[in-house]
């Protein structure tokens, strides 16, 4: 039988891709073929559980033969192999719901192709393709009498043959493309290229990996007298957290970590544990490079990977994970923990508490070292998961805020870089009393803001919160080394001398006739009107009272199902101002049209914070008014 099949066309764009691939790291073609052949052995082996028709206690094995001569590399397992049909469905289809996933992006991208993207899936089979020209598949399964082959020159068909095949597995022999310029195919023929390659990506291959290698034998003068085939197997077949960290190079952690949670880039962070007293255990904790995509949505689920003496348990242990570290990814291998131990239980499990806390420490202390040691790195880390130690400090009542509050970095209106909380602090000059801290969206947007006006005359260095999270986190701390948290747009800012003070109280006296019509004037809408004691240069600004500030009314505002908080609103007005002077003018000459100053002023000051007006029309008419009265 020979029959020549076309391929799906799906299946055509991968292997176009894979032919035409520019991609430089075309050595995990070899990893890919090994999981394939992994996973076919994992499968013979559970239906032999269960199937008297397949042998018990089968001698497993992957094997490679490279073979210089035909320049060809032979990868072999006996595992499932494949029937005709499935031969048919897995080669000439794409199966695995990664490769779909991956066709998907890539057609999205109207073929602008992100090359990057490949290594984030399992592509399997077609990465072949990257360095051979021609792929010839053997195999049997033990559930068909006969053998068959599968042949591919990467065109628009494949062909099918009957073959004798005795031994049931799969045989995959790859024809090497010729070498190019810029790329040496014949590498992929060395011994120590495979070795190297087995070891960087498939070390932890549960099966043997066997080489077929050289081997001279001398006589007693030296001479080759016959060189013999002989198997080496290449992988330790230890999972790479049952290694003592000395034998565990940075490099094999990081492919580790790409392998198995899917990413394509290194992590950010690794951490390797082996922990031994008590209790033992190892773990292996990342934080990737960039947080997941879906991080923030509801259906994101935290945990890390749960085995117990090297036996997978389950995928996403949530409990040894706290909510704010939720980013980490990972695996933890214990000793102690039973078999059997379900979801119910865990929750109850002292041990995973104990172990849970310890890798939280570990984690916060690699933190705090690479934030003291690695100071671009750690601000690569909190840009990217800052919000989430935020979160930490407020969370639970605060109940981390000591724990977490040296983690925080800010920008500030005086410098150009992050700063943290005990840098801010030392850096205060000694009649500043504040921590001062402000809302927006930059360093200018803060800088522009009117009740800047005082601070920036004394120098004083203000924080710059851009997150929704940060004033809550800071209102959780309350302090910092005995220094209280100022919102320079809340409560009275206490920067005045004595004599600058006795002068505004003087000043409030006399006008408290003006003061108290504009009260009246904007009752329902502020809760009070004061001459203000932190404006120089402008006009007005509106400040909330201690407790609830306007960017917290904002967010909460803003959460769905929440209830109403207010800010007590206060307007401020600059008593030094040309414009005060104008108001008093009106309330002198034509009490009638205060009103409408007042209007005006008010609407300008909640515009300035960033909130939206209720009537924007009633303002652009007042406002048109008043200009053409001016020309008047
Ligand atoms: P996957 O990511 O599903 O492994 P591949 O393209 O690598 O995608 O392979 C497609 C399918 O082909 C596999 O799911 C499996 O059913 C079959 N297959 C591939 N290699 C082998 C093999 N060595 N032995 C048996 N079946 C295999």
């Amino acid at each position: 039988m020979s029959e020549i099949r076309k391929f799906k066309t799906e299946s055509k764009r991968l292997l176009d891709l894979m032919i035409n691939s520019i991609y430089t790291n075309r050595e995990i073609f070899l990893r890919e073929l090994i999981s394939n052949a992994s996973d076919a052995i994992d499968k013979y082996h559970y239906l032999s559980l269960t199937d008297d028709k397949l042998e018990k206690n089968k001698e497993y094995e992957i094997l490679i033969i490279p073979d210089k001569d035909n320049r060809t590399i032979t990868i072999s397992d006996n595992g499932i192999g494949m029937t005709y049909d499935e031969l048919n469905e897995s080669l000439g289809t794409i199966a695995k719901s990664g490769s779909q996933e991956f066709i998907q992006k890539i057609s999205n991208n109207n073929d602008e192709i992100d090359i990057n993207i490949i290594g984030q899936f399992g592509v399997g089979f077609y990465s072949a393709f990257m360095v051979a020209k021609k792929v010839i598949v053997e195999t049997r399964s033990p559930y068909s009498d006969k053998g068959y082959s599968f042949i591919s020159e990467g065109e628009e068909t494949y062909e099918i043959n009957e073959i004798e095949k005795d031994d049931v597995g799969t045989k995959i022999t790859l024809y090497l493309r010729s070498n190019t310029e810029d790329v040496d195919y014949d590498e992929f023929l060395e011994e120590y290229k495979i070795r190297r390659l087995v070891k960087k990506y498939s070390d932890y291959i549960r099966y043997p990996i066997k080489m077929l290698v050289s081997e001279n034998e001398y006589d007693d003068a030296g001479n080759v007298v016959r060189t013999n085939k002989v198997w080496h197997t290449l992988n330790s077949m230890i999972p790479i957290w049952k290694k003592s960290k000395n034998e565990v190079s940075d490099e094999e952690l990081n492919e580790f970590y790409k392998k198995k949670f899917f990413d394509y880039q290194d992590p950010l962070v690794s951490i390797y544990l082996n922990v031994e007293g008590q209790l033992t255990y190892s773990a292996l904790i990342f934080i990737p490079k960039k947080p997941p995509f879906n991080l923030y949505s509801e259906r994101y689920e935290k945990g890390l990977e749960l085995y117990s003496k090297g036996v997978f348990i389950m995928e996403k242990c949530k409990e040894l994970v706290p909510d704010y570290l939720r980013f980490i990814r990972g695996l933890v291998d214990s000793s102690d923990l039973p078999l059997n131990i379900s979801r119910e239980m865990l929750q109850h499990t002292k041990d995973i508490e104990k172990i849970a806390n310890n890798l939280e420490k570990k984690v916060l202390s690699r933190l705090e070292n690479m934030l003291k040691n690695e100071r671009e790195k750690y601000i690569e880390f909190f840009e990217n998961y800052g919000v989430n130690i935020k979160f930490g400090v407020y969370d639970q009542f605060g109940a981390k805020r000591d724990l977490l509050k040296d983690l925080l970095i800010f920008k500030t209106t005086n410098c150009d870089h992050y700063v943290t909380l005990a840098e801010y602090v030392e850096k205060m000059p000694e009649n500043q009393q504040y921590i001062y801290y402000a809302q927006g969206k930059n360093k200018q947007t803060v800088l522009a803001m009117p009740q800047m006006d005082l601070i920036k005359k004394q120098g004083f260095d203000v924080l710059v919160l851009t997150d929704d999270v940060d004033e809550f986190a800071l209102n959780m701390l309350e302090k910092y080394q005995d220094k209280p948290f100022k919102n320079i747009t809340q409560g009275e800012l206490d920067l005045l001398d004595q004599e600058e003070k006795e002068h505004i109280a003087k000043l409030e006296e006399e006008k408290k006739d003006l003061i108290s019509k504009l009260k009246e004037i904007l009752t329902g809408k502020i809760d009070d009107v004061k001459l203000s004691r932190r404006l120089v240069d402008s006009p007005v600004c509106l400040v909330s009272g201690e407790g609830v500030s306007l960017e917290m009314e904002k967010v909460i505002s803003s959460l769905p199902h929440n209830e109403k908080v207010t800010a007590t609103k206060i307007l401020e007005i600059n008593p030094n101002h040309e414009l005060f002077k104008a108001l008093e003018t009106v309330y002198q000459n034509s009490p009638d049209e205060l009103e409408m100053y007042a209007d005006v002023l008010y609407s300008q000051a909640l515009l300035m914070e960033g909130f939206t007006l209720e009537n924007p029309m009633d303002f652009a008419n007042k406002l048109s008014k008043l200009i053409i009265k001016s020309t008047k």
